[in-house]
């Protein structure tokens, strides 16, 4: 099998229409086979500035709906909005004056917002999250309330959720807190993971070493690059090239199953997405 007869898919990647190289990024990822994208919304830390309104939101979730919007008309598959709340705006938000709870009202109001996005059709599935660093305990219960809301309202909207949070292997309790609000836990992904995971959906960081073993535990899996498209971080993470290079890479070795394991049957569980039928080359 070659790459040409396979979708590929990131499953995590931010474009930037304003600062960054926004298309041209989808059209790097697809120079190199990749066909599929979800596209997350950048953080909103001029929220912070600008005021909380949840207006603010939605001028954030509107962008990147333009952009996953541009980005399609460059793949041979297509490109869907995740939109969502990034778990570190706490911090942002507390460090301008607000207390954990009035933060959490406000982060949990951007959620509102993005259910209603998916809701409408116009975004695929959520993000939310909390912290990878250290917190004081308010902050972390506040955090804690602000992730439990998202999936309370991914359970109303019927969509998946990508979660932002610390490392680590054990998030069994964090699945256990999703399926107790109605969301299951194969519609609960941890975005930048390892490739052992216990509880939710992992999506995989493209690293070799990762992969494998995420290729030999044999479990639904995701790939992704968390590509930020931010010019002043240049080679911060890994770039758009990076998940269809590996897929080429797991087929040069034999894992054909796992390629379609990443790339079209874990997308169609999680996200009810066909990978194959909006493909066309
Ligand atoms: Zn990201």
């Amino acid at each position: 099998m070659d790459i040409d007869d396979t979708p590929v898919l990131d499953n995590h990647l931010h474009l930037d229409p304003v600062n960054g190289r926004n298309v041209a990024a989808a059209e790097e990822f697809a120079s190199q086979g990749g066909t599929h994208l979800l596209v997350l919304n950048k953080p909103s830390w001029h929220l912070v500035e600008k005021g909380t309104d949840e207006a603010i939101f939605r001028e954030v979730f509107d962008l990147t709906v333009e952009a996953a919007a541009a980005a399609t008309e460059v793949l041979d598959g297509r490109a869907w909005p995740v939109l969502g709340v990034h778990p570190a705006l706490i911090s942002k938000l507390v460090d301008g004056g607000y207390t954990p709870p009035e933060a959490r009202d406000i982060m949990q109001a951007g959620l509102d917002v993005a259910a209603e996005y998916v809701d409408n059709s116009d975004a695929l599935a959520m993000k939310s999250g909390r912290p990878h660093y250290d917190v004081d305990d308010a902050v972390w219960e506040a955090s804690n309330e602000v992730m439990c809301h998202g999936f309370e309202r991914a359970a109303d909207v019927g969509c998946a959720i990508q979660l932002h949070t610390e490392g680590g292997e054990d998030f069994e309790a964090v699945a256990r807190w999703a399926e107790d609000r109605g969301l299951d836990r194969t519609q609960v992904v941890k975005h930048y993971s390892g490739g052992q995971l216990h509880g939710p959906v992992k999506s995989v960081l493209a690293d070799k070493d990762e992969l494998e073993i995420a290729v030999e535990t044999d479990e639904p899996f995701l790939m992704e690059t968390d590509y930020i498209d931010d010019p002043d971080r240049p080679g911060a993470v890994l770039g758009p090239k990076t998940v269809p290079r590996r897929v080429r890479w797991l087929l040069e070795n034999g894992h054909e199953d796992a390629v379609r394991t990443a790339h079209v049957e874990t997308p169609k569980a999680v996200y009810g997405i066909d990978t194959e039928a909006t493909l066309e080359r």
